[in-house]
């Protein structure tokens, strides 16, 4: 069986991205190699998901796929976007991150949000394969849904009545932001 490494310490992201991916790989974690995740020093999703890929692909001699992602609320200039990881590990977990997007956004009229994937592939001694998915959707009042990770129990995708968080994860994994990058993959190389 062919291996690739998910560059990833997100539990919830590494879950995702092995279900993307077909039954043939077997997917192995950087924590299994004890190997830690870069600084995330870019300016894009785009950026940080390229240096993740160059990075774990030096520990590696199989192919790497790295995602970076975030949640883009339009009401605060699209943040926190590539800080999303961080405002929760600032504020102390998702659910007091969320309790202050939740405040800061009340009074405003717009609650549209953008759920924003990069992901790149890196193959051994070629170049990084890099694609960007986007769903759009808004901002639920409240927080709700046991489910997903993250950001999930506050982001309703436009034309759905449920947040992330009650979806199922079998459903959220066919229609999800890395979902709409992973097909954009699929498109420009042979996973
Ligand atoms: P990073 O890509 O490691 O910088 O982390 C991105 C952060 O965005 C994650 O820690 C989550 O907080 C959030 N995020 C990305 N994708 C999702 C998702 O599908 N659901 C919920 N939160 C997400």
């Amino acid at each position: 069986m062919k291996k690739i490494l998910i560059g990833t310490h997100n539990q919830g992201k590494f879950k995702e991205i092995s279900n993307l991916l077909p039954d043939k790989y077997i997917k192995i974690s950087p924590l299994k190699l004890k190997i830690k995740s870069p600084k995330e020093t870019g300016k894009t999703f785009s950026s940080n998901s390229k240096l993740k890929a160059r990075y774990f692909s030096k520990f590696v001699n199989f192919p790497v796929i790295a995602d970076d992602s975030g949640l883009c609320i339009k009401s605060l200039k699209n943040k926190p976007g590539i800080y999303s990881a961080r405002l929760a590990k600032k504020n102390g977990g998702f659910f007091r991150a969320m309790q202050l997007i939740l405040r800061r956004i009340k009074k405003k009229k717009d609650r549209s949000a953008t759920f924003v994937c990069s992901l790149s592939y890196k193959y051994p001694k070629k170049k990084i394969v890099n694609v960007v998915g986007k769903v759009e959707g808004f901002i639920s009042k409240k927080i709700i849904g046991k489910k997903g990770f993250g950001y999930d129990p506050i982001f309703i995708p436009n034309y759905q009545k449920k947040t992330y968080g009650q979806i199922s994860q079998i459903k959220k994994v066919k229609i999800d932001h890395r979902y709409e990058a992973f097909k954009k993959l699929k498109k420009k190389i042979r996973i």
